[in-house]
């Protein structure tokens, strides 16, 4: 293919101008909608090793804690279920070929945020950047999967594990021809910043353009 690139650009501009408007206006998510038969929670590696130590830690992810530990406080009182999946590698992992060593088994690295951890958790780790890959969460004991309606995605960070998990979600459950949807909290998800090579809020856009196309729904808290 040749390219045109002053057009791909243009029309890039273009795409997401309209893309930054409708996530500047997303809806608010509506608690009451949720019940613990018709809803579960996919907390994604909100872990030391990306909130606070470490080569992959970052700041912006750290700065959701507080509020996410209210909206999963909100959530247990509901009994409404919640998988914390977490990066747990054995020394010699796969992904440190493409990524620096992090997170390994039993770390300070790969444990939870102390400010996240509650004792109704359902703790998954996972080997990759795709937690649908170590379990798919809807086949657990604890999950009513002809009930379930819901699945709400919360973590980081948007354009790599968030991402990864979602849309393979989102196919599994078109696969299986199952009703429920994918629902990724904009205000819940966020990525790192490297200046020059990964511009966080660009990479975070982009990140949520490519799952609302997967038929991802996207909301606020
Ligand atoms: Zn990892």
């Amino acid at each position: 293919m040749n390219y045109n690139k002053k057009h791909v650009l243009q029309t890039l501009e273009s795409t997401f101008s309209t893309f930054i408007e409708t996530v500047n206006q997303l809806d608010h998510l509506e608690p009451s909608q949720y019940t613990s038969d018709n809803t579960m929670i996919v907390m994604i590696d909100m872990i030391n090793g990306f909130c606070k130590i470490g080569p992959l830690h970052s700041d912006f992810v750290n700065q959701m804690i507080p509020k996410m530990a209210g909206f999963l406080d909100t959530m247990i009182q509901k009994n409404i279920p919640v998988i914390s999946y977490r990066d747990s590698h054995p020394a010699d992992a796969g992904e440190f070929n493409y990524f620096p060593l992090h997170c390994v088994e039993d770390s300070e690295e790969s444990e939870l945020v102390s400010e996240l951890q509650r004792t109704e958790l359902i703790d998954i780790t996972k080997n990759s950047t795709n937690g649908f890959l170590a379990q798919n969460p809807i086949d657990l004991p604890i999950i009513n999967k002809e009930h379930l309606e819901h699945i709400l995605v919360i973590g980081c960070v948007t354009d790599i594990c968030i991402r990864d998990f979602s849309t393979t979600m989102a196919k599994h459950l078109q696969e299986i021809n199952h009703s429920a949807r994918v629902t990724v909290i904009e205000n819940l998800v966020d990525t790192f910043h490297i200046e020059a090579s990964h511009d966080r809020e660009t990479e975070h856009l982009l990140a949520l353009y490519h799952m609302q196309a997967s038929g991802i729904k996207l909301v606020r808290v």
